[in-house]
Formats: C-alpha cells, structure tokens, sequence
C-alpha cells in the first residue's frame, strides 16, 4: 500500500458475545469458514463463572482474533465506575497472550473508549475497531456499518472503506443469518477485501 493512500476495501468484523453458547459458537464456526471474519472475542468472566477451559479451546482456533472488552458483565458492557477501564484492557489482552490467543484486534464494548483505553490499545499493538465513522488509518479500522447499514448501503454507489459488523447471537436469528450471508457475498463481489492487517504492519513500521 502507498504511504499516503486512504486504505480503501472492506473488513468484517464480528463480535463474540456469547464464546460459550453452543449453538452461537457453531453458527461462528460456519460463518468463518465461508468469509474472513474478525473475531473480536469477549473473554470469559470468571466472576460470572464462565468456563476459562472450553473459552480457551474455541479461542484458540480463531484464525484472526481480537479483544472486545466488556467492562462490568458479560451482558453490561460499559463500566460502571470504580475500576480503571484501560487497566482492564491490559489485563484481558495479557491474559488471551499468556495462554496462547494473540489478539490483533481490539473493539470496546458498547463501543466504550477513553484516551487511557487508546493509549492502552495502541501499546499493546492493537488495531482499534472502536471508533464508529472515519477512514481506516494505521492503528485504527472503524467500524462503519452494522448489518441493517450494511443491507441499505449495498443498495447504492458503496464508500470506499466499510468495515461491517455483527454479532454471535444475530446468527441465532434465521431471517438475519440468511440476510447476512446475502449481504455479505455482495459486500464481497463489489469490494476488495482490505488486508486487515495492514494496519498493523504498518504501526509496528515493518513495511
Ligand atoms: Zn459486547
């Protein structure tokens, strides 16, 4: 990619809300194997007593993982005050590390960011999927369209970066799987998949 060029080409993201549902993890499973998705994964809860041992063994089989941070519970996900949010930041990517999951990606939950979550983000080398509109840039791959978005936006002349998102438990719903699906084969015969992980390389300055 030229140094100065806007990143243009389209990202799929989908955010792992629910790693330990069984029928949300196989409709994952099938989605992945036909689209390259990033999985921005919600690591388990212990305090909620989610089951470390079957998170770690799915985790550990995403091609392309990524942290989503949930800051108060697995179904509350800004915080609530108190707790540092960045420091939570840290903690979970350092825990996905030690044990073998290496997030490139990272989204907050309810998409919650602050400067110390930034900063945080960035220095763990993290490509931030948190902010809602803008131009892909190094470091930073927007999340722009949502599956009802992405839907209308098919139906006109595209942008020329979308990054769409969606969730485990939408895959539970027939009607959006299949519209999903839809949507997606068409986001992929007009656009060119952005290499995801451009921005990456491009931060840690190895091309
Ligand atoms: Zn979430």
């Amino acid at each position: 990619m030229p140094e100065n060029s806007v990143p243009s080409g389209s990202v799929v993201s989908c955010h792992l809300e629910r790693p330990l549902d069984d029928d949300a993890w196989r409709r994952f499973d099938a989605m992945r194997r036909r689209f390259d998705v990033i999985a921005l994964i919600r690591p388990p809860d212990a305090s909620y007593g989610e089951d470390e041992e079957l998170w770690l063994e799915r985790a550990r089989t995403l091609d392309l993982p990524g942290l989503h941070t949930h800051w108060t519970s697995p179904t509350h996900a800004r915080p609530t005050g108190g707790a540092d949010p960045a420091e939570r930041v840290r903690r979970e990517a350092e825990w996905m590390r030690e044990r073998g999951v290496e997030p490139r990606w990272f989204c907050g939950g309810g998409w919650y960011s602050d400067d110390a979550v930034r900063a945080t983000v960035a220095e763990l080398g993290l490509v931030d999927c948190t902010p809602r509109c803008g131009p892909a840039a190094p470091g930073v791959l927007p999340t722009t369209h949502s599956l009802g978005q992405l839907a209308r936006a098919l139906m006109r002349r595209l942008p020329p970066y979308v990054h769409a998102y969606f969730h485990d438990y939408d895959l539970l719903d027939a009607s959006r799987r299949i519209a999903l699906i839809a949507s997606l084969r068409v986001l992929g015969m007009r656009t060119s998949a952005l290499d995801a992980s451009s921005a990456i390389k491009k931060s840690h300055g190895t091309r």
